[in-house]
């Protein structure tokens, strides 16, 4: 199961759009979820074709899709020296898929920065430059096994340190791993270092009320922009008071101040595209389900998330794209009609589809 961390300066907001992105309106003990740690949630973000897809199928329960987001508090200047929470907080970070950096835009007097001023540029640098460090440490330590055998003369060895001298001289001009060139052989050392400013990031501006004209939000852009990462504008404060009414009265609090009135949703589509990751939706009497699962994923694949006996007695996968089964009453009926088609195992599912599975029991 992938996994978002939450990271940025104290009082930047982490916390607040940890409760606004994982605070519930749903029952959530439908999803699987087997954790008790207070800084580890779960974002469940509706699928309005699942609901319709509920509906036309008589399905009882629905289970829309879900990503685990952690709040990992604890950064300050110097975390990689071990300053504050220090190793703990890298070593949570190792642990995710993905990051949203919460960056400070909003400026209000009774919350004290830890700079002392609101400076969106400045801690953005601070956050990278504390994983930059780590993983240079990282490289450091590989370099120095590499060394040993490219003296040998081995010819991957003298690649790989070649490569990792390059890494290095990257990182230490204070750029994340992340926008390194690489070609596909570079590519699997990367993946077997680890790094942490290699793992995909959304940079989330955290302004205030009044804050959306003032322009903070798009020195993130910008940053996330040169980072090859996608930025988001939010206003934590809001979103986590708006959970205390009812949709139609946060709609109109989130409209008033001007900002967009899904959040959820919105974090889930920049989840999707940062991990490239898709949504199949499956239906039964008993269970509608969208399942959140990686692009180019085999039909086969696909029947082993859900159960091994039905990937072991794979028979075939019946699909339809969403938008066409809405032409029928059902499944059955699409079916009936000729309008769903069958696949083999090596079938590659894509985004929408309507899937049933049949196999041997
Ligand atoms: P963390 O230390 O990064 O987890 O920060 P918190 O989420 O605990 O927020 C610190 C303080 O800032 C809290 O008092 C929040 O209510 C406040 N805060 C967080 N986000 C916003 C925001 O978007 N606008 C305003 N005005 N205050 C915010």
């Amino acid at each position: 199961m992938k996994k978002a961390g939450i990271v940025g300066l104290p009082n930047s907001g982490k916390s607040t759009l940890f409760n606004a992105l994982t605070n519930q309106n749903v029952p959530a003990e439908k999803y699987p979820f087997c954790t008790i740690e207070p800084n580890v949630g779960i974002l469940v973000v509706e699928d309005e074709r699942l609901t319709r897809l509920a509906q036309m199928e008589g399905s009882k329960d629905q289970i829309h899709p879900f990503f685990h987001i952690i709040d990992i508090a604890g950064l300050v200047k110097g975390a990689s020296r071990g300053e504050g929470l220090g190793n703990q907080f890298l070593d949570h970070i190792s642990k995710v898929d993905m990051i949203f950096h919460v960056v400070r835009c909003f400026k209000i007097d009774d919350v004290s920065h830890p700079m002392g001023s609101v400076d969106p540029a400045r801690d953005i640098e601070i956050v990278e430059i504390e994983l930059i460090l780590k993983d240079l440490e990282t490289v450091n330590k590989r370099i120095e096994k590499i060394a040993k055998q490219a003296r040998t003369g081995e010819e991957s060895a003298r690649f790989e340190l070649h490569f990792l001298e390059r890494l290095k001289a990257h990182l230490e001009s204070g750029k994340p791993a992340r926008i390194l060139s690489r070609n596909e052989q570079e590519q699997a050392i990367l993946d077997s270092l680890f790094l942490l400013s290699e793992k995909p990031a959304i940079y989330v501006a955290n302004v205030d009320e009044w804050g959306l004209g003032q322009g903070l939000d798009k020195i993130v852009e910008k940053m996330a922009r040169e980072r090859s990462s996608e930025s988001i504008t939010v206003n934590a404060q809001i979103e986590s008071e708006a959970r205390e009414l009812s949709p139609e009265e946060a709609r109109e609090l989130l409209l008033a101040y001007g900002f967009d009135t899904n959040l959820k949703k919105r974090f889930l589509e920049h989840i999707k595209r940062a991990l490239k990751l898709i949504c199949f939706l499956t239906a039964t009497k008993n269970e509608a389900r969208s399942w959140l699962v990686p692009e180019g994923i085999t039909a086969y694949e696909a029947a082993g998330l859900i159960h091994s006996d039905i990937q072991k007695g794979f028979i075939k996968a019946e699909v339809i794209p969403f938008e066409q089964i809405l032409q029928f009453s059902s499944f059955k009926e699409a079916r009936e009609a000729g309008a769903v088609k069958s696949h083999g195992k090596d079938y590659v599912i894509r985004e929408g589809d309507v899937v049933h599975f049949l196999f041997h029991a």
